[in-house]
């Protein structure tokens, strides 16, 4: 058949569409815009981390520049490093929810006793989280820069506030305005 355009697409639309859940974490509200990109690429576990470097073929070294402890790769930055670990308990300890309802995508949509604004504010959040990981492991990298994680999460708060004050609109349910006002959110 010979190619044009219109076939193409045409091509394109009769492939299986694959449906994966965390494109509700990704395409969220309140997600801060520049860390959708980071969380979408982390999901399809694109970002050039120090395994994927070294099967590519380059000389890069193997140990993660946050923790310098355990080879870097998507599961350590995202999962295990301690540097993610301290970030998630101080979202822990504000949001008062246990790291296991937070700690992957699964559990994050399956959050209960909680309304749906909670919930998306709190992807956001988590989403913000994965996005600064990253960011501090490049500064690590590049600048030889170290980030503290309590001021990192200060300015996860920050800007996740002034997203919120941007897209919210119409009227808040009691439950909520307490919640918010409970984080210091509204
Ligand atoms: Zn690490």
């Amino acid at each position: 058949m010979e190619y044009t355009i219109a076939n193409g697409y045409n091509w394109l639309t009769e492939m299986p569409s694959i449906k994966v859940q965390w494109y509700k974490v990704v395409w969220n509200k309140y997600n801060v815009p520049r860390c959708e990109f980071i969380i979408w690429l982390i999901q399809h576990k694109r970002l050039l981390t120090l395994d994927r470097l070294k099967m590519r073929g380059m000389d890069a070294p193997e140990v993660c520049f946050l923790c310098g402890s355990e080879p870097e790769s998507h599961i350590h930055l995202f999962q295990e490093c301690c540097f993610m670990k301290r970030c998630m308990q101080l979202l822990v300890d504000w949001v008062h929810i246990p790291i296991t309802k937070l700690q992957n995508v699964t559990s994050l949509l399956k959050l209960r006793g909680i309304s749906a604004l909670s919930r998306k504010i709190i992807i956001a959040h988590v989403v913000g989280i994965h996005y600064w990981v990253w960011r501090c492991r490049n500064l690590c990298r590049m600048e030889h820069f170290v980030m503290q994680h309590v001021q990192v999460f200060q300015l996860i708060k920050q800007e996740c506030y002034r997203r919120f004050q941007v897209s919210f609109a119409g009227s808040m349910s009691i439950q909520d305005r307490n919640w918010c006002q409970m984080l210091s959110i509204c």
